[in-house]
């Protein structure tokens, strides 16, 4: 097409070309999910039919992104790590950043109905992102390990301070006095002891988030192998992980595209 004499104004616009040879971590977060949630009538402290939407959606962005290795949900928040040498977008950091939060934030909503059939969305909700890219392997991990640390710490407290205020009866702030300057095993303590409940049994998915990530498996029957998205809830504090996931980092090849349903994340 001719060039118009309008045309300048593209220099305007800024480069923001991302770092080569490290990895991209897309954080998104949902906006006042606070609010959110209970407009909502999520279940405290952790609705599943939430947690699966999450997840769902994430694995439709997984699905559509070959360059995504990984991702990880927890809460109201996912990471998607790409993979160390993606030249998607040609690394354009906005490219990156929207496609990837418009397209999970449409499928929470094209979804919703999936799992929440007899509670209708009432309001569009909005994640926000963030880029982050980590050069090192080990930063990486540490990042991982990070946000699984926190599912750990927030649900924990979370756990206690519901079954307080559900089964215990007392007022949140009375719950939330209770729980003032305890440490873990003083939790631990309060489920077990006063209501019976053992912290470990609870739902791993609660427990460690859902980790999304890539599986080769060799159908015999097509005589080929597929790529496949499946849910972990995997200890990625534990550095046995990484070693028996050390393929996960480093691999660069092209997935097959996967068509069919994936009933675990279902
Ligand atoms: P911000 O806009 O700053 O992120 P926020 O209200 O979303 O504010 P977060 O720190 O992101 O604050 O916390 C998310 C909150 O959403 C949790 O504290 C919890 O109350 C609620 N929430 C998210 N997912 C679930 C779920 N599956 N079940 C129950 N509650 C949930
Ligand atoms: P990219 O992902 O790079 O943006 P694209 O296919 O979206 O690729 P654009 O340059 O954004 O490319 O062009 C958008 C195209 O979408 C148009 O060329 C046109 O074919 C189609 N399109 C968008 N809106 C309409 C509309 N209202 N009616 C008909 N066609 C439309
Ligand atoms: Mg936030
Ligand atoms: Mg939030
Ligand atoms: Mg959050
Ligand atoms: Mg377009």
């Amino acid at each position: 097409m001719a060039k118009s004499t309008f045309e300048y104004v593209k220099n305007f616009e800024q480069d923001d070309t991302l770092l080569p040879n490290s990895w991209i971590v897309v954080r998104l977060d949902g906006k006042c999910f606070h609010k959110f949630s209970e407009d909502h009538n999520f279940t405290k402290p952790n609705d599943a039919r939430g947690l699966k939407l999450m997840n769902y959606s994430a694995y439709a962005v997984l699905s559509e992104f070959n360059d995504l290795l990984m991702a990880y949900g927890q809460s109201d928040e996912y990471s998607f790590i790409f993979k160390k040498n993606s030249t998607l977008y040609k690394r354009r950091a906005a490219k990156l950043l929207t496609t990837i939060n418009s397209k999970f934030t449409s499928s929470y909503v094209f979804y919703w109905n999936k799992f929440f059939d007899e509670e209708p969305l009432k309001y569009p909700p909005a994640f926000d992102g963030r880029i982050v890219l980590y050069p090192s392997e080990e930063n990486l991990i540490d990042y991982m390990k990070w946000r699984q640390a926190d599912v750990h710490i927030n649900n924990l407290y979370n756990t206690t301070f519901w079954t307080l205020v559900l089964q215990g009866n007392l007022s949140p702030a009375q719950a939330e006095k209770r729980l003032c300057g305890t440490v873990s095993a003083d939790k631990n303590e309060i489920l077990f002891k006063e209501f019976n409940i053992n912290y470990n049994n609870e739902p791993e998915m609660f427990k460690k988030g859902t980790l999304l990530l890539r599986k080769t498996l060799s159908n015999e029957a097509l005589n080929k192998s597929i790529s496949v998205i499946v849910d972990v809830h995997s200890d990625m504090l534990k550095d046995t992980f990484w070693k028996e996931h050390s393929n996960l980092l480093t691999k660069t090849k092209q997935y097959l595209n996967y068509e069919g349903p994936v009933t675990d994340i279902l």
